[in-house]
């Protein structure tokens, strides 16, 4: 049976765990200790991936709190997140959200046609990262992640030693509240979670602030060291181009100024915005109660 994640090594330090066409977690190895960037869906343990690829203590690190990257978080006894993230990682994702989000992948995944379609190259669903059948054991009633407190709060500036190498904290909201990316400068390598992603940048939730993002952002255009690759939550490659920083800078710009929009229609099947603009998709708020609740 196909296993529930592709795993991919990127160098010798860096691998990418992914959940094809749901998410991305990352593992960076230290010569102390190993940074488990997100913890995936939970819709299998993603713990026994991880100790398979290293020995190193884990240290888990939560971009955000959303359901899609806070699945595994039991499984880790270190678990970090922005300060922001403390309340609402105590709280499990609303049943409604999982079942319309369950909903709504089944019919892709029994068809892999549709899959493409609706794919439009947005997580690039080649056949071997197309969505596959959710794992023996998986019971969506029960799945319910979230409720999972974290173990250490993280604020702008701190550092995550690793050992010969560490992350700074970039307090990076806009996706959501409590959103924050991680940087080692000595590698030029960073950790976005939603913050960039191609093709759909969720900032339609009543919880997510364009003027937020835009800041996060520009934050990310003046980092101390330059950025050799962006490790996104969603992007089903190895490593996103750079300047993938300053199409989102710009595209953030273009719904600033009003641009033209067309309707779209979130995975969820919740209404918005939609401005594109180059590989960037902005999906922003209709401004009716749209909104819906993330946790509870
Ligand atoms: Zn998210």
């Amino acid at each position: 049976m196909m296993d529930w994640f592709e795993i991919r090594q990127v160098n010798r330090d860096l691998w990418m765990i992914v959940e094809p066409g749901h998410v991305v977690s990352w593992l960076y190895l230290g010569s102390d200790s190993a940074a488990l960037i997100d913890s995936g869906t939970g819709i299998a343990p993603i713990r026994p991936v991880v100790e398979k690829l290293t020995r190193l203590p884990i240290k888990l690190i939560n971009t955000h709190y959303h359901f899609d990257h806070v699945g595994g978080n039991a499984e880790f006894a270190v678990r970090l997140a922005g300060a922001q993230a403390e309340a609402p990682l105590r709280r499990h994702a609303p049943r409604d959200l999982l079942k319309r989000y369950i909903d709504g992948l089944l019919p892709l995944i029994a068809d892999a046609e549709a899959q493409r379609a609706a794919d439009a190259d947005v997580m690039a669903l080649t056949p071997e990262l197309a969505l596959r059948p959710f794992p023996a054991g998986f019971d969506a009633e029960s799945w319910r992640p979230g409720g999972v407190a974290a173990t250490g709060l993280l604020r702008e500036g701190d550092e995550i030693d690793l050992g010969d190498r560490r992350l700074q904290v970039i307090e990076t909201p806009g996706h959501s509240p409590d959103g924050i990316s991680l940087f080692d400068p000595a590698h030029g390598v960073l950790f976005v979670g939603d913050t960039l992603t191609e093709g759909a940048l969720y900032a339609h939730y009543d919880e997510s602030s364009l003027d937020d993002l835009a800041v996060s952002v520009g934050k990310l255009t003046r980092l101390p060291a330059p950025v050799h690759a962006i490790c996104a939550g969603h992007v089903a490659r190895a490593i996103a181009e750079v300047s993938l920083i300053a199409e989102t800078e710009a595209a953030l710009k273009q719904v600033a100024s009003g641009a033209p929009y067309r309707q779209g229609q979130d995975i969820f099947g919740y209404g918005l915005r939609e401005t594109r603009h180059g590989r960037v998709w902005v999906y922003h708020s209709d401004g009716r109660a749209s909104s819906f609740p993330l946790h509870d």
